[in-house]
């Protein structure tokens, strides 16, 4: 294989680099990572930064 088959993209709310497809910011300042993705929708459904964590790890798990 040669050349890079997926783009990677580094996200501006966590500094992260990331292949997987972006998400949108919801204050509209362009694509984040999936992570940031789930904890703004989370964040605006009133869920806590903890629970946020254990939600986020708990998709990480199953895409392992
Ligand atoms: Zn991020």
């Amino acid at each position: 294989m040669h050349g890079k088959t997926v783009s990677e993209r580094t996200c501006p709310k966590c500094g992260r680099t990331y292949t997987e497809r972006p998400a949108t910011a919801r204050d509209g300042s362009g694509p984040i990572c999936p992570d940031c993705g789930t904890r703004e929708a989370l964040e605006s459904i009133g869920v806590g930064a903890d629970e946020q964590d254990r939600i986020i790890a708990t998709i990480h798990r199953h895409q392992a």
